[in-house]
């Protein structure tokens, strides 16, 4: 059993040991006296937990810059749409190692995907030793129709290559109930149910959604979903911008994960605000996502945190709106929680962590690191990113 000991590392602001083994945490204390394998000097390092990206789209690193400062609709119909028709499974695995290389620069070894051939995808994530959960793609308008018969064989396959590898899970995912009818968006939570498989899509994203979804079905996006028996604890729901008190209190009782992208949103100007702390303080559950590269620019954890802070101070003109804590949490700990994967530091956890380089900078003035981490750093400060015990990801 190979050992790795990470010395004098300030954890939850006291100095401390860390001995790792067999994939988990194995002791901390004060000293850790027991021989190591591997040892990490941590007297300038801050361990904290890592980050789940819970929306992206991660082959979209392809289209970085291509189509910027167009509004969803033109963008998807313009730009997006005719080049993915010329995507092929090659394309997908170089912009998927692109994408995974910015992950764990990010901190983040575990992220949600939506995208062509999740089997590639899934390929390479276990190459860097890392996790998802990779939505298998359903959508039936558009130039690249992926039909019933074309997701199922890109499940069967996905499910073979994850088959010895437990940090992948598997989603069903439509793309959204405006490109999927709702005999298919019902198809695919039976299909989830019966195989026991998440379900990730697009919801309340922008003012033309809401409209088409009143005046088809008479009712809300969210409405619509917990409708049809589609919301519960298995579906994560990616932007929830637009939403009514009624469909708050829906998200809030179905437990579904709601994932904010802030910087997406307002990159695509979908005019509106995810309600954060509306949807805080009616329990409902809430994560962080990138969203795809071509909406972002880019994968950093630590700029959405920012980002996503301060669009809500500014939209609700309260600073107190939300804290730092909070958007921290949203990237880390609520994430996990909801995937019952194990991401506190502390003894006989599965050892997930980032040590963040505390030298730099941006970790000058005050004490409080998740102040720094949320409002002054961005992703160069993470020299260490240790995921199911291996350190996956050290900046040079
Ligand atoms: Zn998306």
């Amino acid at each position: 059993m190979k050992k790795l000991k990470i010395k004098n590392v300030i954890l939850n602001g006291k100095r401390k040991d860390i001995l790792i083994a067999d994939g988990k945490i194995l002791k901390i204390s004060k000293k850790i006296k027991e021989k190591s394998d591997c040892e990490i000097e941590g007297k300038n390092l801050a361990a904290l937990p890592v980050f789940f990206n819970m929306h992206t789209h991660l082959a979209m690193t392809l289209f970085r810059g291509i189509g910027d400062d167009l509004p969803l609709k033109r963008w998807l119909t313009t730009k997006i749409w005719p080049k993915e028709l010329l995507l092929t499974p090659e394309k997908i695995r170089k912009g998927t190692e692109i994408g995974l290389k910015e992950l764990k620069k990010s901190g983040c070894p575990f992220f949600c995907d939506m995208y062509w051939w999740p089997q590639e995808t899934a390929k390479l994530v276990i190459k860097h030793k890392m996790g998802g959960i990779l939505g298998v793609p359903f959508i039936g308008k558009g130039p690249l129709i992926f039909s019933k018969r074309f997701a199922l064989k890109n499940f069967f396959e996905l499910k073979k290559v994850v088959k010895n590898y437990p940090s992948i899970k598997i989603a069903i995912a439509p793309h959204a109930i405006y490109t999927v009818s709702k005999n298919n968006l019902v198809w695919a939570k039976d299909f989830a149910r019966k195989n026991n498989l998440y379900y990730h899509i697009h919801l309340a994203e922008t003012k033309e959604e809401i409209k088409f979804s009143k005046e088809k079905y008479g009712l809300t996006p969210v409405e619509f979903l917990d409708k049809l028996r589609i919301l519960d604890e298995e579906t994560i729901l990616a932007h929830c911008v637009h939403l009514e008190e009624k469909d708050i209190k829906i998200l809030a009782r179905r437990k579904s994960l709601l994932v904010y992208c802030p910087t997406s949103n307002m990159k695509l100007g979908v005019c509106g605000v995810f309600p954060f702390r509306r949807l805080k303080d009616s329990s409902a559950l809430i994560a962080l996502g990138t969203d795809g590269v071509a909406s972002n620019n880019n994968l950093d954890m630590l700029e959405e945190m920012k980002i996503g802070a301060l669009l809500q101070k500014h939209h609700f003109c309260r600073p107190e709106e939300i804290k730092a804590r909070e958007i921290f949490e949203a990237a880390t700990k609520i994430p996990a929680n909801f995937l019952k994967i194990e991401n506190e530091i502390k003894k006989g956890n599965l050892a997930n962590l980032i040590l963040v380089d505390l030298t730099l900078e941006e970790f000058s003035g005050g004490k409080d690191i998740i102040s720094h981490l949320v409002y002054s750093a961005n992703y160069n400060c993470v020299k260490y990113l240790i995921f199911n015990g291996e350190i996956i990801y050290q900046r040079n």
